[in-house]
This record gives structure tokens, sequence and C-alpha cells, in this order.
């Protein structure tokens, strides 16, 4: 019989929504059918199942063709290119467990690397604003259950993050929002009329990058001063009005997106916001929240925080220290200055999303992809290494956009002989420790650490 599993994690976007329901043949191994998941989501499930998913790494060949070879063929190359590497960089992680992330910083350590995940491209501006004036946040949870005011600034969810609306931000009924919709007023700034803007009761059309003189209007407004009669193209009147519902309500609670740090100003438009926060705190209860854009890519700051001391940009080339600072360390900024001499493109697509300048840079170098599917970055790679879809081959610890870890499960078994992120990167540490003829101490570490909660229970 066919069985369903339910609290199943979705592996898409930073809503990490764990309340799927999927129905998975009697044999365990097919995913027939999914509920409650967005078409993004219920997309994944299937996807997965592809027959066309590669099941073996393949490895680019002197006339452009790529051939397949054994795990350990590609672990042994992955290894001595990386010892051979003076400065590789290993980067992605937005859709992987926390296990993986933490396998590849022990062998980023090995090699010298430079560690770096997708926030470099995304809300990295976000975290320098963070370090600069603190983030006065919540989890969706409290927002869910008292914002009666909400502020999308820069972001559009009907689109990016499909569930979050429904979940946490506009239609949930809450402990002190009984009545959902009806209890909350929606405020959207964004210079188009985007389907998250038509949800709202106030579209701010804020001219094309001029959100940081938008922020700057409402904190004068909150402080008592006068405002010129338009700012940033929207009407004093208008401004007026929006901060005056901000400055009545019970619970304000702003969502930001690439709006804000992917236009002028970038981490000082973030660094304004988290100041109206804290100036609306003087008046009710504010909060503010970054729209983190993959499952788990608040992951990587976690487990690196703790490994390293810093989320992104790490720097390990040293070998006695890490070190990090965005601009020098960042990814986009090494490949364009021609610093790195290997990547490794981890869960993933930089093929498709960086800069293609970056890429050309990157393409001098050998360049390895570990992702369970075909995608651009794979297709220009000179060895491609299949691995588990985390959250439905894989279980694994992610971390929700408020940073609220949440165990993702797995459903199905995953193609025979495919290791999931964790385990191909224990095997590169190890053959990486055989090669230097060291000891494997992290991985002796984890032994300890099993053999201990085994003997606990
Ligand atoms: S909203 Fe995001 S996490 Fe939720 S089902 Fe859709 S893609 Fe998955």
């Amino acid at each position: 019989m066919p069985k369903w599993i339910t609290q199943v994690g979705c592996p898409y976007c930073g809503a990490s929504c764990d309340d799927l329901e999927v129905l998975v043949s009697d044999d365990g191994k097919r995913v027939l059918e999914t509920r409650n998941a967005c078409a993004i989501g219920n997309e994944i499930f299937h996807h997965a199942q592809s027959p066309s998913r590669p099941k073996l790494p393949r490895m680019r060949q002197p006339d452009g063709s790529m051939k397949e070879v054994s795990y350990d063929e590609a672990i042994d190359y992955t290894a001595k290119t990386l010892l051979a590497a003076k400065k590789p960089l290993i980067y992605g992680f937005g859709s992987t467990n926390c296990e993986g992330m933490s396998a590849v910083a022990r062998v980023a350590e090995k090699g010298g690397a430079v560690l770096d995940n997708c926030a470099s491209i995304c809300h990295g501006p976000s975290f320098l604003a963070i370090f600069d004036n603190g983030y006065p946040s919540c989890t969706l949870g409290e927002a869910k259950n008292r914002a009666d005011v909400v502020v999308f600034w820069g972001c559009n969810p009907m689109h990016a993050h499909p569930r979050h609306t429904s979940r946490y931000s506009i239609f949930p009924r809450g402990t002190f929002t009984a009545k959902g919709q009806m209890t909350r007023t929606i405020i959207c700034v964004d210079p188009r009329e985007t389907d998250t803007a038509k949800l709202a009761d106030h579209h701010l059309m804020v001219k094309q990058g001029h959100d940081y003189d938008l922020f700057d209007a409402f904190r004068t407004v909150l402080r008592g001063h006068d405002i010129p009669d338009e700012v940033a193209g929207i009407p004093k009147k208008t401004i007026l009005d929006a901060a005056k519902v901000m400055k009545n309500a019970r619970f304000v609670m702003i969502f930001f997106g690439m709006g804000c740090t992917h236009t002028d100003g970038r981490n000082h438009n973030v660094d304004i916001a988290i100041s109206l926060t804290r100036d609306l705190n003087a008046h009710t209860k504010a909060s503010i929240m970054a729209m983190r854009g993959h499952y788990n890519i608040a992951g990587p700051g976690q487990v690196w925080s703790w490994q390293f001391g810093f989320p992104y940009c790490i720097d390990l080339s040293k070998g006695t220290h890490a070190h990090m600072n965005p601009g020098e360390t960042s990814s986009i900024d090494l490949a364009m200055r021609g610093e790195i001499d290997c990547f490794v493109n981890v869960g993933t697509d930089a093929g498709a999303h960086f800069p293609i300048r970056a890429v050309e840079q990157l393409k001098k170098h050998p360049f390895i992809t570990v992702d369970p599917n075909i995608c651009m970055a794979s297709e220009i790679s000179d060895l491609h290494i299949p691995v588990r879809v985390v959250g439905v081959e894989e279980p694994g610890v992610v971390y929700r956009m408020d940073n609220v870890p949440i165990q993702f499960k797995k459903v199905v078994d995953g193609p025979e002989g495919v290791p999931s992120d964790e385990e191909l990167f224990d095997r590169v540490y190890e053959r990486m420790c055989e090669l230097t003829e060291t000891e494997p101490i992290w991985l002796l570490a984890k032994d300890h650490a099993k053999a201990a909660t085994n003997a606990e229970q």
C-alpha cells in the first residue's frame, strides 16, 4: 500500500514549510503525490524522480565530452585538485543540510580554501548592516500570532516564497490575530505592481534605487519633523498615512528582500531599515526580517559561525586563522580579480547565477560541481559529482529564514550508490588526509561523538 508521510519539509525556499504530506509507493522508492506544497515545492519532489538524473560522477575528457567515472576516482580527483591549488574557492550551500555544510567546512580547512555561500550574492549586504546595527528580529511564529501591520519592502513573496503569506504573514489566524487577513494592514514598497503589491492596503511605488530616501523620510516623520512634498516618487500624504498606520499598530513586522540588498545603497538600505525598526519601537513593538532565499541558506551562517566565527566569505588560506572581509574575500570579487585557482560549486548553480565575467575567470582553472542535478554549472564543469537530494532522499537539519532549526525528513531512498553531501565530503577529507599523511582528526572526533551518543542511549 502506498503510504502518506506527514510533517515533511520542503527543500526549496526560505519559508522551509514543514507541513507537507508526501505519498510514497509501497516499495518506498517513488514519490506519487504531494499535499500542501506550492507549485515549486511540488515540482522539487517530482523532479528528484527524473530518470535522466545522473547516478555516477562525470569527468571532462580531452575531447570535451563527459565520461562517467567511479566515486573513488571523483573523490581522488577532488582531493588532489584541492591540495594542489593555492587558493581554492568552495561556494554554494543554499540547498544542502547543516551536516553537509559542516563536512565541507572540514575539507575547506584542510585545503586552505575560501569558504563562501550564496549570501555573498544575496543577503550578504544584510549581514554587513546587521554587524553594524544589530538585528531586532523575531520568529515567524511571532509574526503570525502578533503582527497587525506587515510591511513587505523590496520583496515579492507571492512569487519567491509562495506560502509565506498563507503560513505566516497575511492570511493565517494567530493567537492575537484571530481574524487573519482582516486583522492585518499590509504595506508594500516596490517600484512594480507585483502580485504582493496587489494584496496590499497601501502600495508605495518607490522610485527604483531610492529606498534609502524613503526609509529616511519615514524616520524623519516618526521623529516629528517635516518632509518635502514628495520623496522617492511618493507624495508626502501617502508617507504620512503609512507612518501613521505603523505608529498606531500593536506589532509592526517588516520583511525585506532583494529590492533593498541588490539596489543602490545595498547594506545602507538594510542599515536604515533596522534603524527605522528601532525608531518604531519608541511608539510600538516592531521587528524586521530578511526574506532569506533558499530553504537552508541561513544554515551556513549558523554552522560556520560556530565553526569559524564568521557566517560567509571565510578565507582559510592562511592556515592559522579564519579571516573575513567581504569585498576582499567574497566569491565574485575573488573571481573577478583572478585570485582563485580551483572552484568547487556545491548545492547551487554558479554557472547560471554568477556574472559571466566571473564564470570566465573561474573556468580558467579546475571547476567541480557537486549537485544532484544537471545544471549550467555541471555542464561547464571538469567534474560533476551527483549527491542525494536533502529533504527528499536525505534527512538533516535546516535553518528557516528566521533562524529556527527544523529537522527535515527523508521520504524515499536515493539512487543506489549515490552519497549525501556529508558522506561525499567526509570521503574527500579522508582522502586528503591520506595524501598528506595526516590524522583525519575531525572524522575521529565524529566517531567519538557518535559512540558517546549511542552509549547515552
Ligand atoms: S513556499 Fe517555499 S518552502 Fe513552502 S512549499 Fe513553496 S517552495 Fe516549498
